[in-house]
């Protein structure tokens, strides 16, 4: 996979390279699962291929980063201070993208915004955005008992994927107790179909 378009000023294999020093390894090889999917998602789609595979590479990049990190971007970037209130899981794709930009250099609105997108999705969500959200979701490093399930769905229907990923996401945060993230709600709003 060639990139001619300029998101990134570098080939992929350079791109790889500045995300996995930035994780893990389990991490890089979960990344390069949802580029796989993201590709693959985006081909069926009609979504350019080289922005699906530069958001997917970076989706997790700010992944690890400290809760320091994340708090000083907030006051920096002048980022809604609501989100002091939260955790890793809801920064590393909202604040997450501020890092990628500052980083990477990758300023394509609609890249940035499938990063900021990809944990809780959003009430209303371009076919990269949810190429993203179901990628991360399905990708063949997964391994939760409904993964096929969701994988045959997503093949054929992005949409319909979409509404059973926040559906089964919301579903596990209620039976672990964990905390709701507001927007997550408005997502399920938005998705559930009766
Ligand atoms: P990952 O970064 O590839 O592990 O996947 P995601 O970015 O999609 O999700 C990161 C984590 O956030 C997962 O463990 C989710 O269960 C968790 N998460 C997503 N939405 C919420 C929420 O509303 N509340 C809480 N507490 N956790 C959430
Ligand atoms: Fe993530
Ligand atoms: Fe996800
Ligand atoms: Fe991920």
């Amino acid at each position: 996979l060639e990139y001619h378009q300029g998101y990134f000023n570098g080939t992929r294999t350079e791109l790889c390279a500045r995300v996995q020093q930035s994780v893990s390894p389990k991490r890089y090889q979960h990344i390069l699962g949802v580029e796989e999917a993201a590709v693959q998602l985006a081909q069926r789609n009609d979504v350019e291929v080289e922005k699906a595979s530069i958001a997917a590479l970076v989706h997790d990049y700010a992944k690890e980063r400290s809760p320091e990190e994340f708090k000083s971007v907030i006051q920096h970037k002048k980022l809604n201070s609501d989100l002091l209130n939260w955790n890793n899981f809801i920064w590393h794709g909202v604040v997450g993208a501020e890092i990628i930009a500052a980083e990477l250099e990758i300023n394509d609105i609609e890249i940035l915004n499938a990063v900021r997108r990809h944990t809780v999705g959003a009430v209303t969500m371009t076919q990269l955005d949810k190429v993203i959200y179901v990628a991360d979701f399905i990708e063949k490093g997964r391994l939760f008992p409904d993964v096929a399930f969701a994988r045959t769905i997503a093949f054929n229907d992005l949409d319909q994927a979409v509404s059973f990923e926040t559906k089964h996401t919301l579903q596990y945060l209620l039976a672990a107790n964990k905390i709701i993230y507001p927007a997550a709600i408005a997502t399920y709003n938005r998705w559930v179909t009766e």
